[in-house]
């Protein structure tokens, strides 16, 4: 096998070479426990408010509007049990989300209804953007949190996050972003959104896994999830992953000195996959966005007609190429992505979907030889194909 092309960046990214060097000192000899008093504490606390410090700059924040977690999962969920305390201390409420959130809030949300949490789905269109009448349709005085995510991880879908706001705010609610896949690619501001919380996640934008980022605007209400020790002001306890989070805030200031270059890399390299595939490959289906506006910019999810998805990925794997069907989660259990469907996708096409995702590390070269590889492995999957 000769080259190894990595197109699964929204599954999880390599970490940036600035980042493996400053983690790889720092944990040669940092080692206190960031909460304790003595030298070694506060030169550990240090990396940690170094890290936050990095990280409020990327988002339009305060750095006491920042808390750490162990990931995007965790902090979504924390999101979601505010709002449950806040619904059950009133005695009524509702939430409103999307059909095609993260499984860390569709779980929670599944959680919360056989719990007697009363929650809404806005559904979306085919191009991956939700309905906005039907969100103003679901809203009303009760409705205590809106929940909507800034890019969708298997469609690239961008959300009018602004305006999402704006409505939820109109109704009293208070609003949250799961902006974990936007993060690096297109710009995104606490401040210019009017956020009350978002969640991201380092391992997503060229950081160390487990790191995750709770932002919580001053003064929202706030209950922890893990309860403990004081860390994070009592909002998440848990010996601080001093190395991890240092790393991440490098990761973050990469993100914002790269930006809109890095915006306009991927897309060229998307749109080149793009026009590629469909010169190459007859009766093939491009979900989700189409407008770049709308567009998280490396992403590309594709249906082949007649063709599982999983052979697609198997075969590709076998000439070096990572991708994924869409789902990561559906992985295994080979149940075609919820995400396509919410959007109205056939079962069959969804069946035979493939998202690449592009990252900072992949090369025009990378997108030429998917051109050469996978066109011949579509016509053998189609030409064995019992469908
Ligand atoms: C990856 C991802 C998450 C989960 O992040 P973890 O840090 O792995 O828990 C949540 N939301 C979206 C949109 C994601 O892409």
């Amino acid at each position: 096998m000769g080259r190894l092309i990595y197109l699964d960046n929204n599954a999880t990214t390599q970490m940036a070479p600035e980042v493996i060097n400053a983690i790889s000192e720092a944990q040669s000899v940092v080692y206190g426990n960031a909460s304790s008093m003595h030298s070694f504490g506060r030169e550990a606390n240090k990396l940690v408010e170094d890290a936050r410090s990095n990280i409020a700059s990327l988002l339009e924040c305060s750095t006491d509007e920042i808390t750490f977690t162990s990931g995007a999962s965790e902090a979504n969920n924390t999101v979601f049990m505010i709002a449950k305390s806040l619904i059950e201390k009133k005695g009524s409420g509702r939430i409103v989300t999307t059909t095609i959130e993260h499984p860390s809030i569709i779980e929670t949300v599944k959680y919360l209804k056989e719990n007697g949490i009363h929650v809404d789905q806005v559904p979306v269109a085919r191009d991956g953007r939700i309905k906005i009448d039907e969100l103003k349709k679901l809203m009303g005085p009760d409705v205590v949190l809106v929940s909507v995510m800034t890019g969708n991880n298997e469609t690239g879908a961008i959300q009018p996050i602004a305006e999402v706001s704006e409505i939820a705010h109109s109704y009293g609610a208070l609003f949250h972003t799961d902006a974990t896949q936007a993060i690096g690619k297109i710009k995104v501001s606490c401040k210019d959104w009017n956020l009350d919380y978002l969640s991201c996640s380092g391992h997503k934008f060229y950081g160390p896994k487990g790191v995750g980022i709770l932002f919580a605007k001053k003064g929202v209400p706030f209950m922890p999830f893990v309860h403990g020790g004081e860390q994070e002001h009592g909002r998440r306890a848990g010996t601080y992953n001093t190395i991890s989070i240092y790393g991440t805030g490098i990761a973050a200031k990469l993100a914002q000195e790269n930006l809109d270059e890095e915006n306009r890399r991927l897309w060229k390299m998307r749109e080149a996959l793009r026009e590629g595939i469909l010169k190459t490959v007859p009766h093939v289906v491009v979900n989700g966005c189409q407008d770049q506006q709308f567009c998280l910019p490396g992403t590309l999810d594709v249906s082949f007609e007649n063709v599982e998805g999983e052979s697609i990925l198997l075969m590709l794997d076998m000439n070096g190429i990572a991708v994924s069907t869409g789902s990561a989660c559906a992985t295994g259990s080979l149940e075609p992505s919820y995400v396509l469907l919410a959007g109205g996708l056939d079962v069959e096409l969804a069946h035979g979907s493939i998202r690449f995702s592009f990252g900072r590390f992949n090369t025009m070269e990378d997108v030429e030889y998917v051109l050469e590889v996978l066109p011949p492995i579509i016509e053998r999957l189609r030409a064995i194909s019992t469908r």
